[in-house]
């Protein structure tokens, strides 16, 4: 790609390449980056930092990443006079993975959300969100590390999908006499109107990529988390597709709960357990029966829910990561948004970030370099070196800058 207005291609490195379904990823490949609004530029360059030295390090320098900075947020808006330019989301595409720090919203920028916007242009249906607790971080709760799940949400429709219209507006109205009028169904005057679509398609291929991540991993159980006891058609019909996924698809690796008590005595033999869960009640669940959940995997704004609630459990949005999927592109980025507040101040967590890279690392296959991050940092937390969102809290903690965490992840590898 020669024609780029704002990226320049690295002089060396080659493209990472799907071939048969597969990654094929070179020794050098490039990964386009963007550095983010407000706190991203701050928790971006530390964590960049860890992830070179972890890759040379744990391949004796035979492995580096060529990054190629992309633009997107303010930093394109000043280069470009657009948010989001055409040829960030083409790059992504072309190079399959990259990673990202967070994103503002432009108010009267014409966006919802940036980063909506560029999930939906890249169709990365699946967001993925692990949260597991670091031994030392301070939580709310008694037991933190009893919470050790995944979650898969889907991030392209559902209420997010951006279709609403404003109360009193042209079409608000026109929708509630038509619905009045067609199928009988009262709607107060005045009223906003959003529309929900959940469809087999994208809850079908959400659902089947958790099923598999659980089934390569080994993982327990796979939870279907949805409100269908009230959205009948959309929460409900998420949960029966998800059940129709497990039945077609994996019917050797997987069995429902209701047979694995009624035919196989509560021994589960290996295979992964599919239930599902009433949204209100899973967040009583992860409170008070944690061990019992594993994969979860749900619709859009439960997973914007639950993964926030699951992440301060296991002491807050600073080391709370996250992954952007679909078959061919992974987008990777921390859960937290800009904290303007805190923006240029060198102050804030970067492990957020620096673990969406250890996902990005997995992704690659250089599992190697990934563990050595996730011990890096829990050594560093466990020696009390920490930012100030988690040495405010801890007993004799030494607080360091968002530079100085990740020097002493590095110092740790
Ligand atoms: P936020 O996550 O930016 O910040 C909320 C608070 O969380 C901060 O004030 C801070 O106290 C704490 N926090 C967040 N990240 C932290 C870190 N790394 N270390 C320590 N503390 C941290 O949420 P917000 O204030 O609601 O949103 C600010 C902007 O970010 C908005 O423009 C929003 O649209 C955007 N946003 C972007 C993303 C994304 O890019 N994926 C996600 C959420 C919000």
């Amino acid at each position: 790609m020669t024609d780029n207005k704002l990226a320049k291609v690295p002089n060396s490195g080659e493209i990472i390449k799907y071939i048969n379904e597969t990654l094929e990823v070179p020794n050098n490949p490039i990964i386009p980056f963007i550095s983010g609004d407000g706190i991203g530029p701050d928790i971006w360059f530390a964590s960049v930092r860890v992830f070179d030295a972890a890759v040379k390090k744990a391949f004796d320098n035979t492995k580096k990443i060529e990054w190629m900075e992309v633009y997107a947020g303010e930093k394109a808006h000043e280069l470009s006079g657009e948010w989001l330019p055409e040829e960030t989301a083409q790059i992504i595409k072309k190079y399959s993975v990259a990673i990202k720090g967070p994103l503002t919203t432009p108010i009267g920028g014409g966006f919802r959300s940036l980063n909506v916007s560029l999930r939906q242009i890249l169709d990365l249906y699946a967001c993925i969100r692990p949260v597991r607790h670091f031994e030392g971080v301070p939580s709310p709760v008694k037991e933190p590390q009893k919470l050790n799940v995944v979650i898969y949400r889907e991030n392209t429709e559902d209420v997010y999908a951006g279709i609403e219209w404003k109360s009193g507006s042209k079409e608000a109205k026109q929708l509630i006499e038509y619905i009045r009028d067609n199928f009988g169904k009262n709607i107060r005057d005045l009223s906003g109107i959003g529309i929900k679509p959940i469809s087999p398609f994208n809850s079908k291929r959400l659902v089947k990529k958790a099923l598999q991540f659980a089934v390569d991993k080994n993982r327990s159980s796979i939870t279907l988390v949805h409100k269908g006891n009230i959205q009948k058609f959309t929460e409900g019909a998420f949960r029966d597709w998800g059940y129709e996924v497990a039945k077609d698809d994996f019917s050797s690796q997987v069995i429902s709960e209701a047979d694995l008590w009624d035919k196989y005595n509560g021994q589960a033999n290996g295979k992964v357990v599919i239930k599902d869960r009433i949204a209100d009640s899973i967040f009583q669940q992860i409170l008070l029966r944690p061990t019992e959940y594993d994969v979860l995997a749900t619709t859009n704004l439960n997973g914007d829910y639950i993964s926030d609630a699951c992440a301060a459990q296991v002491g807050g949005l600073g080391l709370a990561p996250g992954a952007n999927i679909s078959d061919e592109v992974a987008l990777f980025e921390a859960t937290h948004g800009t904290a303007p507040k805190y923006a240029g101040q060198n102050k804030v967590n970067p492990g957020s970030l620096i673990l969406s890279g250890v996902m990005m690392l997995e992704h690659l296959g250089w599992h190697k370099a990934a563990d050595m991050i996730v011990d890096a940092t829990q050594r560093t937390i466990s020696e009390k070196t920490v930012t100030y969102d988690l040495a405010r809290q801890m007993e004799g903690a030494t607080k360091v800058s968002t530079s100085g965490f990740a020097d002493a992840i590095i110092a740790n590898l």
